[in-house]
């Protein structure tokens, strides 16, 4: 099948937010925060924890697609709340994920980026609903899928004239089980060859472990990914979810310091809100 709307070859920039952030072509984007909005002070603590670390974006599920339904599922429209009230405190963006065509509108509504995670990649109807709202869009790769199914399921996005789009590699399963998913770090080489669009790279999810997160970050940056993803708690161990995989905030901060060199080296720069086009 071919890819009739990824331009490879070209470099697209994504602006994100009302104060001028972009990701894309040099711009190296750094997304923060907590696994799950948990709670009104600690989502604060987190997100001024990350801001203060260097994140340009703050990230929090409050639809949690979690492997068992007993499982805390999130605080639902009430941890959208909080999200707008922590960009509103602290001043950075927010990326939220969407698991429904019933919430779309209603996380569209607060969420200056939504994400589509590694469960939904393939649900083509909801790709097309959260196409249609306007908002740039997060897409994760299915951990089952591979890197042309992933073009695929942006292109259910691109057709609806959403051009605003970033790819996330995550991992995915194979059979190394030391692990949580097995990180396919050839994906980010292999689809800046074939789509115009900015590469993202989850390590959390991929290590599974947060003593390996800042290794596999410093990789997604030497390789040329255009940002990351990583989780963050101010209290890794007490998480409601996937807490093995939490950096502390200080240990946040050590990583983003650490990726400056590396993408000095690979012609690019840590991306930032930019006051004066507020
Ligand atoms: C997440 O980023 O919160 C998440 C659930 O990730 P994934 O969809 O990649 O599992
Ligand atoms: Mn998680």
């Amino acid at each position: 099948m071919t890819s009739l709307q990824h331009r490879p070859g070209e470099r697209r920039r994504v602006s994100l937010g009302d104060h001028g952030l972009q990701v894309g072509d040099g711009e190296f984007l750094v997304i923060g925060g907590p696994c799950s909005v948990e709670s009104r002070d600690g989502l604060l603590r987190i997100a001024q924890g990350v801001a203060d670390g260097g994140a340009a974006m703050l990230r929090g599920g409050a639809f949690k697609p979690r492997t068992s339904p007993h499982s805390f599922q999130g605080l639902g429209d009430e941890g959208l709340v909080l999200l707008a009230d922590a960009r509103a405190r602290v001043g950075l963006p927010i990326v939220t994920e969407v698991l429904d065509v019933r919430d779309v509108a209603r996380v569209a509504a607060v969420t200056d980026l939504i994400q589509v995670g590694a469960r939904n990649m393939a649900n083509g109807g909801l790709l097309r609903e959260v196409a249609r709202t306007g908002k740039p869009v997060l897409l994760k790769r299915g951990f089952g899928a591979t890197v042309q199914e992933l073009l695929d399921a942006a292109e259910y996005l691109l057709v609806e004239g959403n051009e605003d789009v970033l790819l996330v590699e995550r991992g995915i399963r194979t059979f190394e089980t030391a692990t949580r998913f097995t990180l396919d770090i050839a994906a980010i080489p292999v689809l800046r060859e074939r789509t115009h669009l900015p590469i993202l790279m989850d390590p959390s999810h991929a290590a599974g472990v947060a003593r390996w997160v800042p290794d596999l970050a410093r990789a997604a940056a030497a390789v040329g990914a255009d940002g990351i993803m990583v989780e963050v708690h101010d209290a890794p161990g007490s998480a409601l979810s996937d807490a093995e995989q939490a950096l502390s905030v200080e240990q946040f901060a050590g990583l983003v310091t650490s990726l400056d060199p590396i993408l000095e080296a690979v012609g690019a720069r840590r991306s930032s809100v930019s006051l004066s086009v507020s």
